[in-house]
């Protein structure tokens, strides 16, 4: 009597597991065209997200890359305080609304509204003036940033410290990843080096950050179809500079723009051309 109910106890668990496997990959399985969102935590009650193509179509929104803000030497990777000061004013002065990345995801791939002029705002290589000039400049305006940081520069000279990028986080800044060292994603040979520049850092920001780190800016803007395709599994969305996007993950080559020390008025434009 025993062995019988046993056997039927395993029947019935058998069947009870094939069913559920059944149900889930009827479910879940992502069409070739959609697989790149899919992947992405795609909560239940969303609607169903763009494919591929739907996202390529999708109007560009201007996205900007600072690096330093001192004074001094001036060039396309350092504008001054005062620039700077005058670049946020003259984009909250026009009407632009500074977007977040999980914005800028939701208006790529559920096709969810953003405020009229959406700019995004962000800053590569951690350093110590993002925290001390850039984010209270941004806060005046009502507006956030996205600041990526190189998890090796924690806490050295001219680079933010841990409690400075907690701080950013607490205070509504999106915080990304720019890799552990800023080696070129395309240089990663092995398992090891993704783990290195990739996984170990991301969670180590997410420690500090207590938030999901789901964004990265390419070291030096650049990437490959291969080296986008594995950051999908570790990112939402990757930032590339001007290069060309890569039709077959969109996702994963937002471009932006550098911008130089440059007249307020010039920013506008270069906006409006860049980004139509
Ligand atoms: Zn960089």
């Amino acid at each position: 009597m025993k062995q019988i109910l046993l056997i039927a106890g395993a029947l019935w668990l058998t069947i009870a597991l094939t069913s559920c496997n059944n149900a889930t990959s009827k479910q879940d399985k992502p069409s070739a065209s959609t697989q790149q969102t899919q992947q992405k935590g795609n909560d239940t009650g969303k609607p169903s997200p763009n494919s591929v193509a739907q996202i390529m179509d999708k109007p560009e929104i201007p996205v900007l890359c600072y690096h330093r803000i001192t004074e001094g030497k001036k060039g396309d990777y350092t504008v001054s305080p005062t620039t700077f000061a005058a670049h946020i004013k003259i984009l909250a002065d026009s009407g632009y609304h500074a977007i977040s990345p999980a914005q800028l995801y939701d208006y790529l791939v559920y096709n969810k509204s953003l405020p009229t002029k959406p700019v995004m705002i962000t800053f590569d290589d951690s350093r110590e003036e993002h925290s001390a000039i850039a984010a209270p400049t941004l806060e005046k305006y009502g507006f956030r940033g996205v600041f990526f940081i190189m998890t090796i520069t924690y806490d050295k000279k001219n680079y933010m410290t841990k409690e400075q990028i907690a701080q950013l986080a607490k205070a509504g800044h999106t915080v990304g990843l720019h890799t552990w060292d800023h080696t070129m994603v395309t240089k990663y040979k092995t398992d090891e080096d993704w783990q290195k520049e990739i996984a170990q850092p991301k969670e180590k920001l997410e420690k500090i950050t207590g938030k999901p780190v789901e964004y990265i800016a390419y070291p030096n803007g650049v990437y490959n179809h291969e080296s986008a395709e594995k950051m999908s599994k570790y990112m939402k969305l990757s930032f590339s500079l001007s290069t060309k996007r890569d039709t077959l993950l969109p996702l994963q080559c937002i471009r932006r723009i550098i911008v130089p020390d440059m007249p307020a008025k010039s920013l506008l434009k270069s906006m409006r051309k860049d980004f139509k």
